[in-house]
């Protein structure tokens, strides 16, 4: 049965005039704000004072025009606006977290994601269970009695391994546990909050701004948890401070209200792309296709109409195959060599060498990350055909095919 929420329309009823009747808000970029009286002043500092905004590290009244537009395209309560994906991601979880506490991950994840777990919560003595997110009876096994989040990718980098999210969120709740979903790959795509979870972070610089000229991040979750963030006494994101800058929300805001139609065009361009690298017998992962091991999965949770997102991965196994081959492509105007995605231009990266390098050899090997792994981020191309004859020239130039 298809999932019957569309978050482009929902995002589409949202209203926010500007002040002086503009179609986008005015922008507020002022680090604090005036009160006419000191009583109210005082309310606010205890979370009373409905409406008033305090100090911009706490809440600004662009950033809470973002906030909102985000919370209703996920079908969330309340929103936060970071400074960067991995603010988003570290706030959260700090958030849920205390010394002593542990938490189960999917092994596949971002590599910053990775390292932050890996390496850097120990520091508060936070234990971490790495899992094949697909092994739900590996997962239940994980859990202990302090375990506090279950935490994965809904599209996992760079395996494109799709979460079983109802699975993954009752097994999670019958133990009283949170679930953290970073939506990165496939916003509208998938709603991670209306499938079970509990907690949905994204990376704003990818697909959500799509124009590659800032960092940004998000949570969306319940007005509880988004008050406990920003509360002036304990709240991990106003005591860390890691609060997105007006100016860009503003920006993000004007980029949000085109993202169904470009998830769309990534979409179809990246099913073309995959279609004709199987046709000539390029490895190749793409959850839109029904050999990808989660392909009925996906389409079981997906929201109708905006197709399976623009990353792809081709395996060409060695990373001395996978280096000359980028770099034709960038000769030959196929797109760059760079990382991230969710631009409009095509990027490309070795995963293994780049994004992923923080995950250690052994690791990476354990869940099947190639050394040749390409990840490509398809871009909105017009003529997706000739990107796919510039990319066959160049396999065919180096005698790969
Ligand atoms: N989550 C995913 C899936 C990512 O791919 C990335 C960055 O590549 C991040 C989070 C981190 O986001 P940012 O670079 O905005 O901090």
């Amino acid at each position: 049965m298809k999932n019957k929420f569309d978050p482009a329309t929902a995002l589409q009823k949202i209203e926010q005039f500007g002040e002086f009747g503009g179609v986008n808000p005015s922008i507020t970029d002022s680090a604090t704000y005036t009160f006419l009286h000191e009583n109210v002043m005082i309310d606010a500092f205890q979370g009373e004072a409905e409406g008033c905004f305090l100090y911009s590290r706490h809440w600004n009244p662009s950033n809470k025009y973002l906030a909102d537009a985000l919370a209703n395209m996920e079908g969330t309560e309340a929103a936060w606006v970071t400074a960067s994906g991995m603010a988003a991601i570290t706030t959260a979880i700090l958030q849920i977290c205390n010394t002593g506490d542990h938490i189960i991950t999917s092994v596949t994840t971002y590599g910053g994601t990775f390292a932050f777990l890996h390496n850097y919560v120990k520091k508060f003595n936070i234990e971490v269970s790495f899992v094949n997110i697909s092994d739900h009876e590996g997962i239940k096994k994980a859990i202990k009695p302090n375990t506090k989040v279950i935490y994965t990718e809904s599209m996992t980098n760079p395996m494109l391994q799709v979460s079983d999210i109802p699975a993954i969120s009752k097994i999670a709740h019958e133990h009283g546990i949170k679930v953290l979903v970073d939506n990165t790959f496939t916003p509208m795509i998938l709603s991670p909050f209306k499938l079970g979870a509990d907690i949905v972070v994204y990376s704003m610089t990818k697909f959500i701004n799509g124009k590659n000229d800032c960092v940004a991040g998000a949570i969306c979750a319940s007005e509880e948890f988004i008050n406990d963030i920003s509360n002036v006494n304990d709240g991990t994101a106003m005591l860390l401070g890691p609060v997105l800058d007006p100016l860009r929300s503003s920006s993000i805001l004007k980029n949000l209200g085109t993202l169904h139609i470009r998830m769309v065009q990534h979409g179809k361009n990246a099913m073309f792309l995959a279609k004709k690298f199987k046709e000539i017998g390029l490895k190749c992962n793409y959850p839109g296709i029904s050999e990808h091991p989660q392909h009925e999965l996906m389409n079981s949770m997906m929201n109708e109409g905006f197709g399976y997102s623009g990353i792809i991965a081709i395996d060409l196994e060695t990373a001395e195959r996978a280096t000359p081959f980028m770099e034709l492509m960038q000769e030959k105007g196929v797109g760059y060599h760079a990382v991230s995605l969710g631009y409009f231009k095509t990027l490309f990266s070795n995963s293994g060498r780049s994004t992923s390098s923080e995950v250690p050899i052994e690791t990476q090997k354990e869940m099947g990350l190639s050394p040749g792994l390409i990840r490509f981020s398809v871009g909105l191309d017009h003529d997706i055909e000739r990107t796919f004859e510039l990319i066959r020239s160049c396999l065919e130039e180096l005698g790969y095919l």
